[in-house]
């Protein structure tokens, strides 16, 4: 019999091991009832994964419907701006509802079919994770419950609509500061109610055990995809690739299938706010520690006494006191750095992408470009930097407007 070779080091694909840990974070930290559960989801999700069907139907889907492969588009003037390296943009933006949000949905609507689930839960803060969800629940004829703090369904009336005209029910949350943490604390509580005929389709890479691997492996095709697509461009892979981070999913995508590139420097770009005080930013490795929040240990924002802190972002997407497990590990080892934007510095970035290439980016990615505005005019013009462009900025033109006005009237 053929000897089993041992692993020196655990591999990106060894992680997490089966309790859903990578290293120290991630685990499974839910009432007792969802523990088996939430194992034969894994279960599940493992055998629909290792099944060629599942992935033919998801592909012809993400195809079809989601409109993948997206494009890696050279940004050549915006290049010129900046005056260094070459700057190519992962066009996650193109994607069917905006952002790359409906790579998770559609996998995880799929496998709620297969295992027989007619009942599909979520949560959202701005609404586009709620909006991908209850398109994918209308186009699959599955009935969709969308959980949301009541604050957040008032600031984002258009996309509650949107929820509702795709036939889904938007639940308000009164509790708390009635955002995003709120929407997950009463999803989880219907799931434990209901967790027979419910699956609950978590919007990030975050939560307890299978999420983050299932929420990443999902997204991971956006990595897959820029390999190609630069080696094709450039004949090479890029010298640095940038995500905005609030979960972590469309950067753990996008950067998965290139931690074993060495050469290849990987940036994650938090929510800097007002900049770093209590209260003021959502930039978990700036004033976060160690903790547990809905499900899984990783870095959170909070008091000393272990009580959350409230955060502010300029985009709603990134507004979240806890990072994904993942991202902690490889902070840890140094394989993916991370940086923070300011809400400032993301208008600014905001703007002259539109200016420099007719092309609005969500806010959230508008963060990975404040980044890239910084380091590119440091690097030679021959190096390469692919930053994910996670979602278009339709949904934020008005904020924006706002804000800039504010700004101009402030002067
Ligand atoms: C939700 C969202 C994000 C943040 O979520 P991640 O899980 O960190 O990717 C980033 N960009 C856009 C456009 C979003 O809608």
């Amino acid at each position: 019999m053929a000897q089993v070779e041992v692993e020196s080091k655990p591999s990106r694909h060894s992680l997490p091991d089966a309790t859903g840990h990578f290293g120290p974070y991630g685990g499974m930290y839910v009432p007792e009832t969802l523990v088996t559960p939430l194992f034969e989801l894994a279960e599940a999700y493992r055998e629909a994964w290792e099944d060629p069907a599942f992935h033919r139907e998801l592909d012809l889907q993400l195809k079809t419907y989601a409109g993948r492969p997206t494009e890696l588009y050279f940004a050549e003037r915006l290049t010129r701006h900046l005056g260094g390296a070459r700057v190519y943009f992962k066009r996650e933006d193109l994607l069917h509802t905006g952002a790359h949000k409906i790579n998770n949905a559609l996998g995880q609507a799929l496998l709620a079919k297969r295992m027989g689930k007619k009942r599909i839960i979520a949560e959202t803060g701005a609404g586009q994770h709620g909006i991908a969800t209850a398109s994918v629940c209308a186009k699959l004829g599955l009935e969709c419950i969308i959980y949301m703090g009541a604050v957040d369904m008032e600031r984002q009336a258009l996309n509650v609509y949107r929820m509702r005209l795709s036939g889904a029910e938007v639940r308000g949350v009164d509790a708390g500061q009635k955002t995003l943490k709120e929407a997950i604390n009463e999803a989880i509580r219907d799931w434990v109610t209901h967790v027979r005929s419910t699956h609950y389709v978590l919007g990030s890479a975050l939560g307890a055990h299978p999420y983050p691997m299932m929420v990443r492996n999902f997204h991971k095709v956006i990595g897959e995809e820029t390999r190609l697509q630069i080696m094709e461009a450039e004949g090479r892979l890029p010298d640095e690739m940038v995500a905005c981070i609030g979960g972590g999913s469309n950067a753990i995508g996008f950067f998965f299938d290139f931690l074993d590139d060495p050469g290849v420097r990987l940036t994650g770009v938090e929510a800097g706010g007002y900049g770093i005080a209590p209260g003021k930013h959502a930039a978990r490795f700036e004033g976060g520690k160690l903790g547990v929040l809905q499900g899984c240990k990783t870095f959170i924002l909070q008091n000393p006494d272990g009580q959350i802190d409230v955060t502010h972002s300029v985009s709603a997407g990134l507004d979240y006191a806890a990072i994904g497990p993942e991202h902690a590990y490889y902070r840890d080892r140094k394989r993916i750095d991370f940086a923070y934007a300011t809400d400032e510095e993301t208008l600014e970035a905001f703007r002259m992408c539109a200016r420099m290439e007719g092309i609005i980016p969500a806010l959230e990615s508008a963060h990975a470009l404040a980044c890239v505005a910084k380091r590119a005019p440091r690097l030679p013009s021959d190096s390469v930097i692919v930053v994910n462009l996670s979602g278009r900025g339709d949904k934020d033109v008005q904020e924006a407007a706002r804000l800039m006005d504010a700004v101009e009237q402030a002067r």
